[in-house]
């Protein structure tokens, strides 16, 4: 078996045999780079290591010595020389990059003589003596397992009795005492003598890396990652080269485009006189890589030429590893660079205008969670690193932002209102009530709640930050402080909260904002291009619809128009409906409600032009419209003009056990037609304004928490009548269709029977999946992140489709309703319509189309052309 390639020998497709690093290794070294000679055990030798106890195999000892007498023969350098001693670097390389393994030993071959022939090369003893305590640290280390802590405290002391300031102080004959003392922590800490034959250090070393790729580390990231646990790691054996062997050598690193902006210009740092730690360990200034086409314009012409061929070959942007060793030049490592989401989107399309990948290429080259990313402020690096994570809770809404807190809805309006304050509400949970003081925050944070909590739904809707569910916040209305683990804060004080990660800060911090640029527009643009699955947005009002339109929306998927009674005067009419005693009662406050929504109606489908728009009738859980305590109570009942003990009798009358299982959704319908009748009449009146206008509209009308057929026919009815009443009325008539919510496993499970009663479906998966799992959506915060942590559950379902459970009552519920109705469009408007990983599975059951957040546009449109591809 060949368990070793030399690196002439490989190329780039090897990496599953030669690992990433190798198989760059081994390609630059084929296209004729200055790469320092060296060789790759192969993951086959990996494998056989552990068929055989965990020890070298006899074929792989003897391939290893050929392999060192031939790099001897080339480099003319040998182990142990007096004159010339070969040193090598030996390091691990999987095919997937996976930390948690053990990494990179450094000049092997180092030892009580050749440290000194190594001094005398270079001139520079002290250079080699540290290097030398290196070699003894990592090597203690990695082999012997003796804690890196231990060699840190020997350096610490040193520096302490000689009241050093920084490693660069420490002389010659101290790290010559620093060598020695270590030499002893072999002995007194593992029973064992540093090996001063190269030969024994190198095979202990690859021994090492094979060990490591299963130590603990690298098993939990396997684990987490999905990765194959034999596919095993290769090890690269290479000839040191000096970046610090004088004035005439450097070393540094450096990305073939702008990493942060995606500039195709090259970009990096170099220090002359340096060894590969130097650059990153911040102790000198490097130099930016442009300053070098004046200090040694071959050279940096070189690298130029080689950075700009390793591009075109690889076909992406690269990230390069380079030492100078007097005055040559050399390539140590190549790689697909790491990018920020602008940088990403904007060389995609630059490769793309160059000519080096196609459209498909550049789509599957970007991570759609990513996408999102450019789209939300976040906060600034540098001055995150000074601050510490307060508290944690579930990541809401994504963005950052910063602000001071206030504890009502009214208190953060007058202090945003009247003080001009960047504000925060900070609750327990919010409902209704709360709307005003949501809509001016910056951010929004609460104590209770999940993903889709009302505060959940609220805050993405409007493209505000939130985190939910915050383990550790405690607020107190009564005294009106918080808590955040352990500290004090009242109104006023400021905090942070970065939604992306569920992260909350004290105090302030900078944001920096991004917006959508030309490059993204491209991205979205093929993306449309790529997939016919239809991307719409939940929007609730103009604003959010006109929001979405920019991110591309194909129109509006779902609009909840209970949301759209979320301002003071709408509510007091929604109130007077709600706590109404019969039909009687009801029609003053239908009356209101009514014109206010065609208006709404009007101008959500004047910014359609013709799109598609879907609303669905009120589904409201009463509770969350109704006053809590005695003090709501008494202002609620002021507004509206009546007897608060009036009012707490009807509170009273229409509390339930289990509200969200209770009197919503289309039961309202079958108690009270006749909301649903008012809202029928405000859509299609709205939809014949605009046809007198010219504008034609077809309303699609949604009928929400569908159980049955018999239920969905008896609303279906309601409706019909409806609107054929009024085309009578108006004598005028259009197209319509009414199609049903499945969010009731017992509607996916009837699927067929609904069908017939419905001309569309649309997937309500925050409920399906709070009945189907049995987990309330609003009170998953407080164990579900123990349920991921413990692995009980691979990730949240109301953040990605449980494709087992729920998945397989969508996919039923596709099929049978296809069965009934071959052409039924079937969309879905949970909040798991904006995720990747939903997406693909979607994709696969061939639902028509997702509907989501505003923000999420962008993300679930290139997700939908990458499931499609
Ligand atoms: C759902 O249940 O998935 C849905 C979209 O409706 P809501 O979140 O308003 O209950
Ligand atoms: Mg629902």
């Amino acid at each position: 078996m060949k368990y070793i390639y030399r690196f002439e020998e490989g190329n780039k497709d090897m990496r599953r045999l030669l690992g990433g690093k190798g198989a760059n290794l081994a390609q630059m070294t084929t296209l004729g780079f200055p790469v320092p000679d060296g060789f790759t055990i192969t993951t086959e030798a990996c494998q056989a290591f552990y068929d055989n106890n965990n020890q070298l195999n006899d074929d792989t000892l003897t391939q290893i010595e050929a392999a060192i007498a031939q790099l001897s023969e080339k480099v003319g350098k040998q182990f142990n020389s007096p004159t010339n001693p070969l040193l090598v670097s030996v390091r691990s390389g999987a095919a997937i990059s996976m930390p948690g393994m053990m990494d990179t030993i450094l000049n092997i071959g180092l030892n009580d003589q050749t440290v000194e022939v190594l001094a005398n090369m270079t001139d520079n003893r002290r250079f080699a003596y540290d290097s030398y305590r290196r070699l003894l640290a990592m090597f203690g280390n990695v082999v012997y397992e003796i804690p890196e802590g231990v060699f840190d405290q020997v350096l610490e002391d040193v520096k302490t009795t000689h009241n050093y300031q920084s490693d660069l102080d420490l002389t010659v004959s101290d790290l010559k005492e620093i060598v020695d003392q270590f030499k002893d922590l072999y002995v007194g800490k593992a029973g064992k003598v540093f090996p001063q034959d190269p030969k024994e250090q190198l095979l202990a070393a690859v021994n090492a890396v094979f060990e490591s790729w299963n130590n603990h580390r690298a098993q939990v990231y396997r684990r987490e990652n999905h990765i194959a646990s034999d596919l095993g790691t290769a090890v690269n054996i290479q000839m040191m080269v000096f970046g610090n062997a004088g004035e005439d050598s450097g070393t540094g690193v450096a990305f073939t485009r702008n990493p942060a902006t995606g500039e195709n210009k090259l970009f990096g740092e170099y220090l002359l006189n340096a060894q590969g730690e130097d650059v990153v360990a911040g102790i000198r200034t490097p130099q930016p890589i442009s300053t070098l086409a004046d200090t040694m314009p071959d050279l940096y012409n070189e690298f130029a030429a080689i950075a700009k061929k390793l591009e075109f070959y690889y076909r992406d942007m690269q990230d390069l590893e380079f030492t100078i060793e007097h005055g040559t030049l050399y390539m140590l490592q190549a790689r697909d660079g790491k990018r920020t989401p602008t940088a990403a989107v904007k060389i995609a399309v630059d490769l793309v205008d160059e000519g080096l990948i196609s459209q498909t290429e550049a789509l599957l080259r970007i991570n759609p969670d990513s996408v999102g990313a450019i789209l939300y402020p976040e906060f600034d690096e540098a001055e995150l690193d000074q601050n510490t994570v307060a508290a944690s809770g579930l990541p809401a809404s994504p963005g950052a932002a910063s602000g001071q807190i206030y504890f009502t809805a009214e208190s953060a309006k007058a202090a945003h209102d009247d003080l001009e304050q960047q504000v925060i509400l900070v609750r327990q949970d919010t409902s209704p009530e709360d709307i005003e003081g949501m809509v001016i925050s910056e951010a929004i944070v609460t104590s209770r709640g999940g993903m889709t909590s009302h505060a959940a739904v609220v805050a993405r809707g409007m493209g505000t930050p939130a985190t939910v569910g915050v383990n550790g916040l405690q607020v107190d209305y009564q005294n009106r402080v918080a808590t955040i683990s352990g500290e004090q804060l009242n109104e006023g004080d400021w905090i942070s909260v970065d939604g992306t990660n569920g992260n909350i800060y004290i105090g302030q911090i900078k944001t920096n904002d991004t917006k959508v640029n030309d490059n993204l527009s491209t991205i979205l643009e093929w993306s449309k291009q790529e997939s016919d699955m239809g991307v719409y947005a939940n929007a609730d009002t103009p604003a959010d619809f006109a929001q979405a339109l920019k991110f591309g929306a194909d129109g509006i998927g779902l609009t909840r128009t209970e949301h759209m009674f979320f301002k003071p005067e709408r509510l007091l009419e929604m109130r007077r409906l709600i706590i109404a005693e019969d039909a009687k009662e009801r029609e003053a406050p239908l009356a209101e409600l009514a014109k206010m929504q065609q208006g709404d109606f009007y101008e959500l489908f004047r910014l359609s032009e013709g799109r598609s728009v879907t609303i669905r009738l009120l589904d409201p859980p009463l509770h969350e419209f109704l006053p809590h305590d005695e003090k709501e109570i008494q202002k609620v009942a002021d507004q509206l003009n009546i007897d608060p003990t009036y009012l707490a009798r009807r509170v009273d009358a229409l509390k339930e056990i289990n509200p969200m299982l209770g009197h919503r959704g289309d039961r309202l319908a079958v108690t009270f037609p006749d909301i649903y009748e008012m809202q029928v009449r405000a859509i299609i009146g709205a939809a014949l304004d605009l046809l007198d206008q010219g504008l034609i509209i077809e309303p699609h009308i949604m009928i929400p928490l569908t159980g049955s057929k018999a239920e969905m026919k008896w609303v279906r009815e309601v409706v019909v009548n409806q609107v054929e009443q009024l085309f009578a009325k108006k004598g005028a008539k259009l197209e319509y269709t009414v199609g049903t919510m499945m969010e009731i496993p017992r509607a996916c499970l009837t699927a067929d029977k609904v069908a017939e009663v419905s001309d569309f479906f649309s997937f309500g998966t925050n409920d399906l999946t709070q009945l189907t799992y049995g987990f309330s959506r609003d009170d998953v915060g407080s164990f579900m992140p123990e349920y991921i942590k413990k692995g009980i559950l691979p990730a949240d379902p109301f953040q990605t489709v449980d494709v087992d459970g729920v998945g397989e009552l969508m996919k039923m519920a596709v099929e049978k309703g296809r069965f009934a109705k071959p052409n039924l469009p079937i969309g879905v408007c949970g909040e798991i319509g904006g995720d990747p990983k939903s997406i693909e599975f979607f994709e696969a059951i061939h639902v028509s189309y997702v509907s989501c957040s505003p923000f999420r546009v962008p993300v679930a449109k290139l997700a939908a052309a990458q499931a499609h591809i």
